[in-house]
């Protein structure tokens, strides 16, 4: 049996959702974890029920964000929760998806391990997934695995999961395994009163796949009324204090202090033997600041986002965290003011007019050609009028493109990625990175993951990075800076102030006569967290304010 640093049998906390999706389960988890995570290590571990590798090829719209962690993996956006959580850097063996698993059997399968064998979804694909949570749970020590399970209850794609959790709790013991089920308590608008008969029936298609959870946490608009809980112990057979309330609240960041005030810790504790105090002194302190950031009119800026996803918040989570974290910081409120850029190309909004009365603008990653020319025009505009900008990774090569056509007369000037026989680009300024040419595969091709990046010293970038000469930051883009581009690009005075060390990849790109207007290729929102926020949004936010003040 795995066991944690000092010896003792790993525990397992396996999270699970019902009634309906989009109740913030990875939330839900990560704030289990960060009561916990005082004095054990808890490592998170989410189970997918797609058949994808791993979100690096989805649509960010219609599977929310793709998390890179630090070592390349392409997750999901839930890690993001986690490691803001947990203040941990996740590994991409933690994301499971049944992708791998099925990848996994089939390899085995055809090696002849399973010779004479018929290879069936009980018991190989479960012990698959058993194997790999094992493993997870050795090879990090860990003392909690916080695992959470993709989707409802009652999807037929996560079945085996719950399958695989059901028999592994018989394994490793009651005592060591304990079941947190995440549901929905409706207020319907007609009566005014909250409804735990959805919670009953989610409970009961637990039940039947042998999960009998041990502790519910009703999402609901506003706190649980204490008959409710009642009657969600007494149909679901939990103890009523088991029964936790998951209010709406203004910021995610008090959900573990709700939970913290509902009980939950000291359940845990006692029902898994454990103890291990919650640490949220310095995080409540941050966690009033957000709150009041929320409330406080006279503190607001308006950042502008120019992107093309914009359709669905959940595509830039990571950014709009960020946000949260530099606001808290400066003390500022931070409200975002969605631009579909598309718009911009279509001519039915002008540059000037999406950004007048904003205080900043940021351009997010992204890929392939549509949207792109009202991002550039965007970048224009801002970079004329004195806006403070950021540009992330495609915001960078797009300011890269702007400045080399607008500035240096390299009229055409674009990305090697929109280029194609009907439209050649005559000067390629963000071309293929070497080493990406022969790709034909597609999934974790980029350049992905942590890597350093070298400042130059006395530069914007530096400062706002507290004066580091060296930084580490997460990374994934097949294109970059062209290097035969920079001398002539930089004699125009834009100055490229970061690169990668030991090779000419430019990571960081800046105006020193502009009052912000700085670019990262890399995406700094990934490793921002709430005590730690990343310096170049607060830099942003920072200079927003200055001109906020200045309106
Ligand atoms: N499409 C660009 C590239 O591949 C930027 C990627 C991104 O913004 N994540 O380099």
């Amino acid at each position: 049996m795995p066991t944690g640093k000092k010896g003792h049998p790993t525990k397992y906390i396996v999270v699970t959702g019902g009634v309906l999706s989009g109740l913030g389960k990875g939330v839900a988890a990560a704030s289990i974890g960060r009561l916990l995570c005082s004095r054990l290590k808890i490592v998170p571990v989410k189970l997918d029920g797609y058949l994808n590798t791993d979100p690096g090829t989805m649509n960010p719209v219609e599977h929310g964000e793709v998390f890179v962690l630090d070592d390349g993996g392409e997750v999901d956006m839930d890690f993001g929760h986690y490691e803001r959580f947990l203040d941990i850097q996740g590994k991409m063996e933690w994301n499971l998806t049944m992708g791998k698993v099925f990848q996994e059997i089939l390899e085995r399968e055809r090696r002849g391990d399973f010779l004479g064998k018929t290879v069936q979804f009980i018991p190989h694909a479960t012990n698959v997934i058993k194997e790999r949570i094992h493993r997870i749970a050795s090879d990090e020590k860990a003392d909690i695995l916080l695992v959470e399970i993709g989707g409802t209850v009652g999807d037929l794609e996560n079945l085996f999961y719950i399958e695989a959790i059901r028999q592994m709790r018989h394994e490793v013991g009651s005592e060591n395994m304990l079941f947190v089920h995440l549901t929905y308590v409706p207020v319907p608008s007609g009566v005014r009163e909250q409804k735990s008969k959805p919670t009953q029936q989610g409970i009961k298609l637990l039940n039947e796949a042998g999960i009998y959870p041990d502790v519910v946490i009703g999402r609901c608009e506003e706190y649980i009324d204490e008959h409710i809980k009642e009657k969600i112990a007494l149909f679901g057979n939990i103890e009523k204090d088991c029964v936790i309330s998951g209010p709406d609240v203004e910021s995610v960041y008090e959900i573990p202090l709700v939970y913290e005030k509902e009980g939950l810790s000291g359940i845990i504790h006692k029902k898994l033997g454990i103890y291990s105090p919650p640490a949220l002194g310095e995080w409540s302190q941050w966690v009033e600041a957000v709150k009041r950031n929320h409330k406080a009119p006279e503190k607001v800026v308006q950042i502008a986002l120019g992107g093309k996803y914009t359709a669905l918040e959940d595509s830039y989570a990571s950014l709009v965290e960020a946000f949260e974290h530099a606001g808290a910081h400066v003390g500022a409120r931070v409200e975002l003011k969605w631009i579909e850029t598309s718009q911009i190309e279509r001519g039915e909004l002008s540059a000037s007019e999406a950004l007048s009365g904003v205080d900043g603008l940021i351009i997010p990653g992204g890929f392939g050609s549509r949207g792109i020319e009202g991002k550039i025009e965007l970048i224009r505009h801002a970079r004329e009028a004195g806006i403070p900008f950021l540009g992330i990774c495609y915001g960078m090569q797009l300011a890269v493109v702007e400045y080399a056509r607008n500035v240096c007369g390299l009229t055409g000037a674009n990305t090697e990625e929109v280029e194609s026989p009907e439209y050649p680009v005559p000067h390629k300024v963000i071309c293929y990175l070497p080493g990406q040419k022969a790709i034909t595969r597609k999934g974790g091709t980029m350049r992905l993951g942590g890597h350093d990046v070298e400042v130059r010293k006395g530069s914007r970038a530096s400062a706002v990075y507290g004066n580091s000469v060296r930084i580490r930051e997460r990374f994934r883009h097949r294109y970059e800076v062209n290097p035969e581009y920079i001398e002539k690009m930089e004699s125009h005075g834009i100055v490229f102030s970061g690169k990668a060390p030991g090779i000419p990849i430019m990571q960081l790109v800046e105006l020193p006569d502009h009052p912000y207007f700085l670019a990262c290729q890399f995406h700094p929102e990934l490793t921002s967290n709430l005590l730690r926020p990343a310096p170049l949004f607060q830099g942003l936010v920072e200079a927003a304010l200055v001109r906020h003040g200045q309106a």
